[in-house]
């Protein structure tokens, strides 16, 4: 087989003339912040998630951030998996928790029950529990003998069914590679009314929005009772801006519509890589989102087969290195991670993504076959 022209790249979005219309949309119709795409967007995902509120927010990280400050963890401890993205170790750090990082289970790579049991110190005040790769974290588990504030980092699973309805408070992800991609965005879920209030106008510095004063819902004003926009409003309590704008959710929208297609081929790529690679590396636990799959292969081929494999133009990943090996928690961490030390060495992530055709995944198949019948 001939080596291909173009990198095929590990992840990446799919749009359309449908994202580009909306946008367009939007830019025509004046309202560029955050006004009623973001209201029709929130409503939408609260439905298809089964959460009573939603506040859209410019991050997954933003989002974290701001249930810290709601459900004030300053000073507190804070248990998080090391197989994640660096926002669930570091954001504790920026609120002046302890990240108290642990170990992950061997199946599926998940955080691990009995790892944060043992881990739990009298002042842990909540635990980011993600769901790796879009197979749900433990949480039921947890819930046994841990009663505080539990955040599901929902990052990998828009849309896992019944992702989002364990935690106390959910935190998706529209960043750019993952499965429903506007660029950057990210949502909080919660059935909790009070923290729903509470965390409203702290995505704008105690301000409620001005779409809302414009149609003289919501407002904190007296004026509200007269017709038109309402300049006047009354900032009574801490925030900062992280909500998320109209030109944002006209894209998120529209990939929302997309997303069971999306899903699909991502599942028949998963599927086609389980069958015919199965001989040759580990495949991963079923899916439903395959946000990545990251296969494992003896530790002695993983870096050969991401060079080898990259001279052939095809990118590949490692999710994750474990965030205890960041030298920024080395320092606190001399503890052991018996499972992440070495499960992570074998960890390969192969292309998975929408824009792929079966010439690619067939592409794959081809090249990591060829390097195992030759090494
Ligand atoms: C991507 C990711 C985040 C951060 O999401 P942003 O929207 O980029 O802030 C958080 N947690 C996990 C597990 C992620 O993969």
């Amino acid at each position: 087989m001939e080596i291909r022209e173009d990198v095929l790249p590990v992840l990446r979005p799919l749009g359309g003339k449908e994202e580009i219309e909306s946008l367009a949309n939007t830019i025509n119709s004046g309202w560029w912040g955050k006004g009623p795409k973001v209201s029709e967007f929130e409503k939408k995902f609260a439905e298809m998630v089964g959460a009573k509120y939603a506040i859209a927010v410019t991050s997954n990280t933003a989002g974290i951030d701001l249930l810290l400050k709601a459900i004030n963890a300053e000073n507190k401890d804070v248990i998080n998996p090391t197989m994640s993205f660096m926002t669930t170790a570091v954001v504790p750090l920026w609120n002046n928790c302890s990240s108290n990082i642990v170990d992950i289970r061997k199946k599926d790579l998940n955080i691990c029950p009995e790892d944060v049991r043992k881990s739990l110190k009298p002042n842990t005040h909540a635990i980011i529990a993600v769901n790796y790769s879009g197979i749900l974290a433990p949480i039921e588990e947890i819930r046994n003998f841990f009663d505080g504030f539990i955040i599901e980092d929902c990052a990998h699973s828009c849309y896992t069914k019944g992702a989002g309805s364990r935690g106390d408070a959910a935190v998706w992800s529209f960043q750019a590679v993952k499965t429903m991609p506007c660029g950057d965005g990210g949502m909080i879920t919660t059935n909790d009314k009070q923290l729903y209030e509470k965390l409203l106008p702290m995505t704008w510095l105690g301000i409620t929005s001005t779409y809302s004063r414009t149609t003289n819902k919501n407002s904190l004003s007296n004026l509200s009772s007269r017709p038109g926009y309402s300049w006047d409003y009354d900032v009574k309590t801490l925030g900062y801006k992280c909500y998320m704008v109209d030109l944002t959710a006209a894209i998120c929208l529209e990939q929302m519509k997309k997303l069971p297609k999306h899903l699909e081929i991502r599942r028949k790529i998963q599927q086609k890589y389980n069958t015919n690679l199965c001989d040759y590396l580990e495949p991963p636990e079923h899916s439903e989102t395959v946000q990545h799959y990251s296969a494992r292969v003896p530790i002695k081929h993983r870096d050969k087969l991401i060079d080898y494999l990259s001279e052939k133009k095809i990118h590949t990943s490692v999710h994750y290195k474990p965030l205890h090996k960041h030298s920024i928690f080395s320092k606190e961490n001399n503890r052991e991670y018996s499972i992440a030390d070495k499960e992570w060495l074998k960890l390969i992530t192969l292309p998975c993504h929408p824009a792929m055709n079966e010439g690619d995944s067939d592409y794959v198949i081809h090249w990591i076959k060829e390097y195992f019948n030759n090494n």
